[in-house]
């Protein structure tokens, strides 16, 4: 296994205005509430080590209860931090042991995107509820499967779309969906970063299944459709490559345009050459709003043409988590289901279809 180290870059983009939350040293984890549903975390990366396991020492009703890692080393570490007795702790070789395990209601998969098709499947045939990081899957066909298995095991599917709990995000939603500003028109969204190290996954087409626009442009397409509440229908895009040598499996800059159903057009962005692109603007009847930046963990500015957006930052994650809980406690369905993530996928598909043939697609 490729142990991946953190891109500083990446943190540094998605931190924005607060710097990331440093693991925590010698943690009790809340063991008794019954109320509290357990995870277990697939893949000890950047993203669990720095964010999911510190939100989960601050959830209302989910709790770290497992891990699963396919490095030894890092066991005793997060046993020790986080509390995890050693029956909760497994490898890839064991994952599907899980399902004898009652202290697991969720697996949270935390993966290279080409891995989060497989251990979604396994997890649900396990019996256990699954939270899947974005992008869901590499492919419309392994989103279909993920949540057909979810369905066949009567276990709910939610994917990790942190923005649609996010305060700032939310009100521009509002702000669109009860068109305050009267009918939307025009989206301008984009979401890019200069990306460090040449020999990590997200360059490696196998394991990430595309580049920029898998990884972070998919934040730009998402926040077109929560704000209009559609779907695109006809989608061009175009690639541009500079850098042939260290993005020769994966994309590095896509400029795409969308139109929905309505008459609402987007224009979109996302790159992997640099740092900066991180927003939206709508543009209505009868005025604007936008995000600058959009999409980080903390620090995210809003204005619209009536004045300045205000709130207070929160822990995305924590929110994320605890809502997929309560989906899951009181049986109702998530707001970011599997289905969500299988719209993105057919949208992502659309784009690098139409990077191929140079043609405009209809979706
Ligand atoms: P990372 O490289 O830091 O961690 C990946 C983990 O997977 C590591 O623990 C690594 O050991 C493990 N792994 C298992 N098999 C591997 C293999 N064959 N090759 C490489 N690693 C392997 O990545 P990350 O930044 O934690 O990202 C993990 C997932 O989370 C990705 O799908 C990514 O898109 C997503 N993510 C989401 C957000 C968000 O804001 N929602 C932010 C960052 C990452």
């Amino acid at each position: 296994m490729i142990r991946e180290l953190t891109q500083p870059s990446r943190r540094q983009f998605l931190t924005t205005v607060a710097g990331a939350a440093s693991a925590p040293s010698i943690i009790a984890a809340d063991t008794t509430s019954d109320k509290k549903l357990g995870y277990a975390l697939v893949g000890l990366g950047s993203l669990s080590t720095n964010q999911i396991a510190p939100a989960l020492l601050t959830t209302k009703y989910s709790r770290l209860a497992g891990i699963v890692t396919g490095t030894p080393a890092k066991e005793k570490t997060w046993a020790d931090n986080y509390g995890i007795p050693e029956k909760n702790i497994y490898n890839y070789e064991t994952f599907d042991q899980i399902a004898d395990n009652p202290d697991i209601d969720i697996v949270y998969v935390v993966l290279p995107n080409s891995m989060h098709h497989d251990y979604t499947v396994r997890a649900a045939k396990a019996g256990k509820h699954v939270l899947c990081e974005k992008p869901m899957a590499t492919s419309v066909a392994e989103a279909e499967a993920m949540i057909d298995a979810c369905q066949k095991a009567k276990r709910k599917l939610a994917i990790g779309y942190r923005c649609q709990f996010e305060p700032y995000n939310l009100e521009c939603k509002r702000l669109a969906r009860e068109k305050e500003f009267g009918d939307l028109r025009m989206i301008d969204a984009g979401f890019g970063f200069r990306s460090g190290n040449p020999n990590q996954w997200r360059l490696r087409h196998a394991l990430a299944g595309g580049g920029a626009l898998m990884d972070v442009g998919i934040y730009a397409l998402q926040a077109c459709r929560y704000l209009t509440g559609e779907e695109p229908v006809r989608i061009s895009a175009t690639e541009s490559k500079t850098d042939p040598v260290k993005f020769k499996e994966v994309d590095e800059t896509i400029l795409w345009n969308m139109t929905f159903a309505s008459g609402v057009v987007a224009t979109c962005s996302t790159t992997y050459k640099f740092s900066g692109v991180n927003r939206f603007h709508a543009f209505a009847d009868k005025g604007w709003f936008g995000l600058d930046p959009a999409y980080s963990y903390r620090g995210i500015k809003g204005k619209t043409s009536r004045g300045d957006l205000k709130f207070e930052d929160i822990d995305q994650f924590a929110a994320e988590m605890d809502d997929f809980s309560q989906c899951i406690l009181e049986d109702k369905e998530s707001r970011v289901p599997g289905e969500e993530g299988l719209k993105d996928m057919i949208a992502i598909e659309a784009i690098y279809k139409s990077i191929r043939t140079g043609t405009e697609v209809s979706v």
